[in-house]
């Protein structure tokens, strides 16, 4: 952000060569809260139809085992989270489950496997996947683990539209949350996709034990990389028995609307995805989200395996407040998410 900006001025449409500071970004944040609120509904207003929500589809194409110790996670093989482990899914399986979700109105597919990084015998069913959904009339996206150059390349070339890689947290939160990577192997991974053309999905996750200014500076970082993540899902922790941080707290619900706030005013073109956690949040703190600038949620049951709202009461609540799902065609949606 540029240092002279005033704070209490709507961000402008384009800050993809600013540079935020964590001072500047927290002077936002602890904006008096109608201010804080005004200022986001302001940039996102410029930026999208403040009344359209991008709905996306998410499927785990391989379930549990996973090698890396995520604290927050039901499918790292660390903690005893009961969770059985499944292999990558056929190839025709998934492409049935993305026409299934087509013809229920998503877009977007997402696909999801438990992996530290795909490993070359599963590179051919990944591609297969990709083209065959994108062969649907459907955007792809996946989230596979850490991507090397090469299998970047091969991803983009198969036509893959969006890679989800979270940072998480801070970087200097990230050891306590996981120690089987680290958070520049997370960054490498952004920097091979966004080299290879995949648009970027990259947020965290609240709730994790971390402080504010954690938070704050994982913000910080997503909206100074080079090119800011088209999409940034946030995350409210699900708290999964087992798993090392599942006693880590409950997030207030204030906080996690100024983190969405803050989101969209230092990222006013990205996507800003309400992900995991909805389930545990009042219609009426996921109605602020949307106010804050929140413009995408993932429907269905399930997300990867924890709970979600489900379709129905997503419709209704959209449906109370106006809302409706955002166009494939509209000029937002090439800055969207997975
Ligand atoms: S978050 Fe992903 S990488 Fe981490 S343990 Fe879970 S499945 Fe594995």
């Amino acid at each position: 952000m540029d240092c002279n900006t005033d704070l209490h001025q709507a961000a402008e449409p384009s800050v993809e060569n600013l540079v935020w500071t964590l001072e500047e970004a927290s002077q936002v944040y602890e904006l008096p809260f109608m201010d804080l609120l005004f200022q986001a509904q302001t940039a996102h207003r410029e930026n999208f139809d403040p009344n359209a929500i991008q709905m996306s589809r998410l499927l785990s194409i391989k379930t549990g085992g996973c090698a890396e110790d995520c604290g927050y996670c039901s499918q790292s093989s660390k903690y005893p989270t009961g969770l059985k482990a499944t292999k990558l899914m056929e190839v025709e399986k998934v492409v049935d489950e993305a026409r299934k979700a087509r013809e229920q109105g998503a877009t977007r597919y997402c696909m999801g496997a438990a992996w530290r990084s795909p490993k070359d015998r599963d590179m051919d069913s990944i591609v297969a996947m990709v083209t065959e959904v994108k062969a649907l009339g459907m955007e792809t996206c996946m989230t596979l683990g850490m991507l090397s150059p090469e299998q970047s390349e091969r991803l983009s070339h198969a036509g893959l539209d969006y890679y989800n890689h979270n940072v998480d947290t801070s970087e200097e939160y990230y050891s306590k949350v996981i120690t089987t990577r680290t958070f520049a192997d997370r960054l490498e991974t952004l920097a091979n996709v966004r080299e290879a053309g995949i648009k970027v999905c990259s947020g965290g996750i609240l709730g994790l034990g971390e402080s504010v200014n954690d938070r704050i500076s994982m913000l910080v970082t997503l909206a100074n990389l080079p090119v800011p993540p088209e999409s940034v899902p946030i995350n409210m922790l699900i708290p999964i028995p087992g798993s090392r941080l599942a006693n880590s707290g409950r997030v207030d619900p204030i906080e996690f609307v100024r983190m969405i706030a803050l989101a969209r005013i230092m990222m006013p073109n990205s996507a800003v995805r309400l992900s995991a956690g909805r389930t545990e949040m009042s219609d009426e703190t996921q109605a602020l989200c949307f106010l804050a600038g929140a413009n995408s949620i993932f429907v269905g049951e399930t997300l990867l395996t924890a709970d979600n709202p489900g379709e129905d009461h997503d419709n209704k609540l959209l449906q109370r407040l106006g809302l409706k799902p955002m166009s494939l065609v509209s000029p937002s949606i090439g800055s969207a998410q997975c």
